[in-house]
C-alpha cells in the first residue's frame, strides 16, 4: 500500500489537476424552477437589448436636462410597462415619468420627483439640484446588447443565475446531467436511522446487540434510547448527502459495510456503477481500518493516502479501474470522525465533484476575517477548526467555536466556517486570519 501524506497545497493541487482533467457530461434540458445547484450547460446569451429601451431608474419626470431652471410644462404622464405613443418631449416640457418606464423621445433626463414641485401643470424644480444629460437613465442595451452572453456555461445556479435566465425568458435551461455519487460508511458501531437491530456483524465481539424498535409514525422520538452505549448512528451518509446534493452531485446512500472485508468488498462491488465514491471511516491505522486494503484489492489507483492537516490527516483521494461496463469511478476514503469527514468533503471532494458536474469554479472559497481572540501557541500541522463568522458592513470577525475534537458535531454546527490556523503562527485578537467558508 502506498503511503503518501502529502502537504495541504500539494494534496489540493492534485485533486485540482485531476479535476480539470474531466469532460464535461451530457446535458439535459431542465424546468427553471428546478435547476437550483445544477450547473449550466449552455451559455444564456440576451434574446433583446438588455434594458430593451431608455429605462427610467427614478420616478419623476422626464426632461431635458438643459431645461432644469426654467419652469416646465408637464404634458403628461407615463407609467411602466406604457411607450410615449405622441410627438417627442419639445423644450420646456416634462412627462411625469415611473420607474421601469422607457423614457421618451426628446428627453435626456429623469429629475427625481422629490427634487421637483407642481403648481397645476408647471413644474419647478428645487434650484440647488443640477442635472446631467443621461442621469436617471439607464440606456438601452446598456447591460447587455443582442446575442451577448450573460451567464457563461459551467456556473452553477443559484438565485442570481435564475434571475438572469428568468429575465431572458428561459422557462427551461439546459444543464449537465448530474455526476451521480455513492456513499459508503463503514463501521461495526454504525446503525442506520429508524432501523433494526445491528445484528450479526457485533456478535462474537464482546458486544449485545441492541434492541431497535421503529420510531412511531410521527414521532420524532429519541430513538438513541434504543440504541446500545458502544453504537451511534450514521451521520456521516447523510451529512455527506446533504453536502452532495448542494454541490450539484446526485447520491446514494449504501447500507453500511461492516468492519470486514467481505461486507467491504461486497459494498464496494455494487458502488462500482457511480462516478464518485466517498467512502467515511476505515482509513486510519485501526485494526479494523479495511478501507484501503479493500480498494488495493480492487486495482485502486492511490493519488495520496494521507494530507498534512487536522482534522482529516487519514484522506485517500484515488480512482478504481474501469469495468468492463463503467469507467471506473474516483473515490475519496474519508476519515470517520464526522468533523473531518466535512472538512474534508469542503477541500477535496466538492472541487472534484464541481468538475465532475461540469462546474467551471473548482477551488474552495476562502475569506479573510480577523480574529476575536488570541490562539496561542501555533499548531504543529495546518487546522481548519470550526469557527463563527460574523460581521457587519465595516468589519468581518471570527471566532472559534469550542469543540471536543473532531467528533464534535454540534460544535461543528453551531459555526459556520473553519478557520485556518497556519502552523507554528501565535494568533492574537485583531490578527487577519483565512476562514474557509462552507
Ligand atoms: P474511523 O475513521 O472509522 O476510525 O472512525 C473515527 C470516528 O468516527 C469513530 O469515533 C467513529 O465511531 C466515528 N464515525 C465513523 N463513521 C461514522 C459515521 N458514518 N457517522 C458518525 N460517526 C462515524
Ligand atoms: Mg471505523
Amino acid at each position: 500500500m502506498p503511503n503518501q501524506v502529502f502537504p495541504f497545497a500539494e494534496a489540493l493541487a492534485t485533486v485540482l489537476t485531476h479535476a480539470a482533467s474531466l469532460p464535461r457530461p451530457a446535458t439535459e434540458q431542465v424546468p427553471l424552477d428546478e435547476a437550483t445547484n445544477r450547473i449550466l450547460a449552455t451559455p444564456i446569451v440576451a434574446p433583446r437589448d438588455q434594458p430593451p429601451f431608455d429605462r427610467s431608474t427614478r420616478d419623476g419626470f422626464a426632461i431635458r436636462a438643459a431645461d432644469i431652471a426654467t419652469p416646465l410644462k408637464v404634458i403628461g404622464q407615463l407609467r411602466a410597462g406604457e411607450t410615449w405613443q405622441h410627438p417627442p418631449l419639445a423644450a420646456n416640457q416634462a412627462i411625469e415619468i415611473m420607474t421601469g418606464a422607457p423614457v421618451p423621445t426628446g428627453a435626456d433626463a429623469v429629475i427625481m420627483v422629490e427634487h421637483t414641485s407642481l403648481t397645476g401643470d408647471t413644474l419647478h424644480i428645487d434650484p440647488s439640484r443640477t442635472l446631467r444629460s443621461g442621469d436617471n437613465i439607464v440606456p438601452r442595451g446598456a447591460e447587455a446588447r443582442t446575442g451577448n452572453t450573460v451567464l457563461p456555461t459551467g456556473r452553477s445556479l443559484q438565485a442570481a443565475e435564475i434571475a438572469v435566465a428568468a429575465s431572458c425568458g428561459c422557462s427551461t435551461i439546459a444543464v449537465f446531467q448530474q455526476p451521480t455519487v455513492a456513499i459508503l460508511a463503514t463501521g461495526d458501531e454504525l446503525v442506520e436511522l429508524g432501523s433494526t437491530p445491528l445484528a450479526a456483524a457485533l456478535k462474537g465481539r464482546g458486544f449485545s446487540p441492541a434492541i431497535h424498535t421503529p420510531p412511531e409514525e410521527g414521532a420524532s422520538a429519541p430513538e438513541g434510547t434504543a440504541l446500545n452505549e458502544a453504537e451511534i448512528y450514521n451521520s456521516n451518509s447523510y451529512a455527506l448527502a446533504s453536502l452532495v446534493r448542494s454541490t450539484g452531485g446526485l447520491p446514494t446512500r449504501l447500507p453500511i459495510a461492516r468492519d470486514n472485508r467481505a461486507d467491504l468488498d461486497a459494498r464496494l462491488a455494487s458502488a462500482m456503477d457511480h462516478d464518485l465514491l466517498l467512502l467515511s471511516g476505515g482509513v486510519s491505522m485501526g485494526k479494523f481500518d479495511l478501507v484501503e486494503e479493500a480498494l488495493a484489492a480492487r486495482g485502486a489507483e492511490f493519488f495520496f493516502t494521507g494530507a498534512a492537516i487536522q482534522p482529516g490527516k487519514p484522506i485517500v483521494f484515488g480512482k478504481l479501474p474501469a469495468t468492463e461496463t463503467h469507467e471506473g469511478p474516483y473515490f475519496f476514503g474519508l476519515p470517520g470522525n464526522p468533523v473531518s469527514t466535512q472538512v474534508c468533503f469542503h477541500l477535496f471532494v466538492a472541487p472534484l465533484l464541481r468538475a465532475l458536474a461540469g462546474g467551471s469554479h473548482l477551488a474552495p472559497t476562502f475569506v479573510e476575517a480577523r480574529l476575536e481572540h488570541d490562539i496561542p501557541s501555533g499548531p504543529k500541522v495546518l487546522r481548519f477548526l470550526p469557527a463563527e463568522l460574523t460581521g457587519t458592513h465595516e468589519s468581518v470577525t471570527t471566532r472559534l467555536v469550542g469543540w471536543q475534537g473532531s467528533g464534535d458535531l454540534s460544535a461543528n454546527a453551531r459555526g459556520n466556517c473553519y478557520c485556518v490556523l497556519p502552523i507554528g503562527q501565535d494568533l492574537k485578537a485583531g490578527d487577519p486570519v483565512r476562514v474557509l467558508l462552507r
